[in-house]
């Protein structure tokens, strides 16, 4: 049988969905949280696991392939091995990815890599432990690293995000692209977004693509260009002969809305399609509600039937409600 595939009124193919499985967090990065933390969903509306591995079996049904878990930390929530287990049983569900800043995930691993968890994304935004500190404002520096050792051990794909940050880290896309260097992990430096909880408006981004690419050429006049996967969201370079790569994520410019093939769901069941959207319908209501398999369908599809063409067109439908919510309530 033909596998099933779905698609946005802009032609673009939906096969790819983000699930935020908590919004708590154990750090504070300052651009994503306030040092007080947020409100944090009850947990009664948080979706249940029962809810999220039946809308994923629902999605994989359409055509979804691959699933990233993030958050809010997902490793805080608790049972989530044993979430993680049953997806690895989904058919058809060929990737399971998860965004983790690392600190709860180190003895965790060899268990990740046994469930076929294909690759992780580490955040970490410096090398140096006082700058970590500085950024998470938490000292938990060799947690993280330990982490990024056990899964370059046990040979998981590790992307690490970074995101550029002026006056805080701007030392460390050095440091950084130089483990590129010995390291086969993929570096990924992230412009700064407004998703910092506290509602706060865009400051003008100095550190853009642009900006960060001229840096790191100004240290690596010989960066290589090498192509970027399907529907990549980073502009790839390797250092000549390096193990691992450098991409730019152009989060806040949006220049790779053209190729978007995500969705994303919140922590308490609001479906995004598009990271800047404000939220399109409840599915955990709909699954509270007993729809069935087809009126989820159909919820699915009428949403991806009336998409915004980018971040920009779906950040101008929520002008009443400007982006400055925390990332951890959407899932980065
Ligand atoms: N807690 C996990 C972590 O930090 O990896 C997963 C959730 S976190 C919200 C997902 C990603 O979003 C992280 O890599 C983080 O750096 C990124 N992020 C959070 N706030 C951001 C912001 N304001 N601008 C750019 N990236 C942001
Ligand atoms: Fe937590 Fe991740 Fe947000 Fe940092 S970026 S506060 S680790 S959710």
């Amino acid at each position: 049988m033909d596998k099933p595939r779905l698609f946005d009124n802009h032609g673009r193919i939906i096969n790819y969905l983000r699930l935020a499985v908590t919004d708590r967090c154990n750090l504070r990065c300052f651009y994503c949280m306030p040092e007080e933390g947020i409100d944090y969903v009850d947990k009664d509306d948080l979706m249940t696991y029962e809810e999220m591995e039946r809308l994923i079996r629902v999605l994989v049904d359409m055509g979804i392939e691959k699933v990233r878990i993030t958050g809010g930390e997902p490793f805080v929530r608790k049972d989530m091995m044993p979430f993680l287990q049953q997806l690895s049983q989904i058919e058809g569900l060929k990737k399971i990815n998860i965004t983790t800043n690392g600190t709860l995930t180190a003895g965790l691993v060899p268990e990740l890599k046994k469930m076929g968890i294909h690759s992780v994304n580490l955040s970490l935004d410096s090398l140096d432990r006082d700058r970590f500190f500085q950024i998470t404002r938490r000292d938990v520096f060799d947690k993280v690293m330990q982490t990024l050792e056990a899964l370059l051990e046990e040979k998981i794909e590790v992307k690490i995000n970074a995101v550029v940050m002026e006056g805080k880290n701007m030392e460390d896309l050095f440091l950084l692209a130089e483990m590129s260097r010995t390291r086969p992990v993929g570096i990924r430096f992230i412009e700064e977004m407004p998703f910092n909880g506290a509602g706060a408006q865009s400051p003008r981004l100095f550190w853009d693509h642009r900006q960060i690419l001229t840096y790191l050429r100004a240290h690596y006049p010989d960066l290589e260009k090498v192509q970027d996967p399907p529907f990549s969201t980073s502009q790839n370079y390797r250092i000549p002969g390096a193990a691992g790569t450098i991409g730019i994520i152009a989060a806040y410019s949006r220049t790779f809305c053209g190729t978007c093939n995500r969705i994303r769901i919140t922590p308490q069941g609001m479906l995004k399609t598009c990271l800047y959207d404000a939220g399109v319908f409840n599915v955990r209501d709909l699954l509270r509600n007993e729809a069935t398999d087809a009126q989820l369908h159909d919820a699915f599809l009428s949403a991806l039937g009336s998409r915004a063409k980018n971040g920009f067109e779906a950040e101008q439908r929520r002008w009443e409600n400007p982006v400055g919510e925390s990332m951890s309530t959407i899932g980065g």
